[in-house]
């Protein structure tokens, strides 16, 4: 069996996790759905404590003591998240519920009023509901027309047709980072650069990407980036939306309320800098100041160290997914075009009846269309199970996963 990273002291790491020291059903906890959400650190559940504990208070309006140290606590935070993804100004970070509102926040604010009739916005068919319904939803307002980058065999996306996708209709490339569906990295880059060439703004649904890897939204060449916290340590109700200032500044308000305005008169209104203009009513302190505690336990454990792990973990689950036989594994086959992420099917089983039973050993997996039926629709199947990991699994828990997958085996029958 091979070793995970001498960089990576798992089971130091592990420890830092209360979630994961739990039983299930009388068996360890073997947690394989980081793809969804990810467990939290102490870190992350102290610096949410003590913020309620310590410091409660509402944000930038109070002049008082408790006020001060929520907001300096609130917006030190945004600082950490910029930089930690590359951005070169923390004013273009935008706190959201997750990317699932960054991205209605770019639909609703950049969308409504920048696109008409005829306008195109191009997205690709391996995109998570999220990055296809808010486009859907000012389509059929503007008049804008929604195309798509398709797939290949392996769910890796087609860009030889890019050239001729790209018009000078396309006012915007809405793309995944990392498929949650497959695990398939997109060559963001190229697809930004070629998208600049129509003069098209590039959205990018970070959500898989940031937990995973060192993200550099300045080397993307992208516009806007969205992520959210849950998958990366964080609070749920956390995250972010990355945009340029000048795009920012550009755009309209999301929502109307406190906090966003500079005065307001009886019939109109004018807004504050940005952030804060896309920040309307009481943010999700907590929830962002344990954001950027996360941030910090990434940067200390460090993307090398977390990067070459995930990959000798899913290096050696598909290894051991091939030996046992009868598995379907979607995605790319190699491995540097894919993160760890393993969706497959087995045979007759149902993925609901394989997580049904992989739980019953207090194995968490996924099982469903993982919010991207495109995805499904293109492999002609309705619904996938799905092993995913973060940096604290190890190879003891792939061996859980194939010894119940030899469960599942032996009540439905060889493939
Ligand atoms: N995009 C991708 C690729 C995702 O995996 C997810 C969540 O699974 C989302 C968007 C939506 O994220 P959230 O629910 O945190 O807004």
């Amino acid at each position: 069996m091979p070793t995970t990273s001498p960089r990576l002291d798992r089971m130091a790491l592990r420890a830092q996790f209360p979630a994961l020291a739990q039983e299930v059903g009388g068996h360890p906890l073997v947690y394989l759905d980081n793809a969804a959400t990810s467990q939290k650190p102490q870190s992350v559940l102290d610096a949410l404590a003590a913020y309620y504990e310590d410091d409660n208070a509402n944000v930038h309006r109070g002049i008082h003591e408790l006020s001060r140290r929520a907001t300096t606590a609130f917006e030190g935070a945004r600082v950490k998240l910029a930089k930690f993804i590359g951005a070169p100004d923390s004013a273009e970070l935008v706190w959201t519920r997750g990317t699932t509102e960054a991205i209605n926040l770019v639909a609703s604010s950049w969308g409504m009023d920048t696109l008409g009739d005829g306008d195109e916005i191009l997205l690709s068919s391996l995109e998570h509901h999220s990055n296809i319904v808010p486009w859907q939803l000012v389509a059929s307002r503007t008049g804008a027309r929604l195309r798509y980058i398709e797939m290949d065999e392996q769910g890796r996306l087609i860009l030889d047709y890019l050239p001729e996708l790209l018009t000078d209709r396309t006012r915007l490339v809405a793309v995944s980072h990392i498929s949650n569906a497959l695990g398939t990295v997109n060559p963001i880059r190229e697809i930004a650069d070629q998208a600049k060439q129509v003069g098209a703004l590039v959205l990018v649904d970070g959500a898989q990407a940031v937990p995973h890897r060192r993200v550099d939204v300045q080397e993307l060449g992208c516009d806007f980036y969205a992520f959210s916290g849950h998958k990366m340590c964080g609070p749920t109700g956390s995250g972010g939306l990355w945009a340029r200032r000048s795009l920012l500044e550009s755009m309209p308000p999301y929502q109307g309320g406190g906090e966003m305005i500079r005065m307001v008169e009886r019939d109109t209104s004018t807004w504050a800098e940005i952030p804060h203009k896309f920040e309307a009513g009481t943010p999700n302190i907590a929830g962002a100041i344990a954001l950027g505690a996360a941030a910090d336990f990434l940067d200390e454990v460090g993307f090398n160290a977390i990067a070459e792990h995930e990959r000798e973990l899913l290096s050696y689950a598909l290894e051991r997914l091939d030996d046992m036989g009868g598995i379907n594994v979607y995605g790319p086959t190699d491995l540097d075009e894919r993160s760890g992420v393993i969706s497959f099917t087995m045979g007759d089983a149902h993925p609901h009846d394989i997580s049904t039973i992989l739980d019953s050993r207090g194995i968490a997996i996924r099982a469903g269309h993982h919010c991207a039926q495109l995805v499904m629709q293109h492999f002609g199947i309705s619904a996938t199970a799905r092993a995913s990991f973060y940096l604290y699994n190890s190879t003891d828990d792939v061996d859980h996963l194939i010894e119940g997958l030899a469960s599942v085996k032996e009540i439905f029958g060889p493939a």
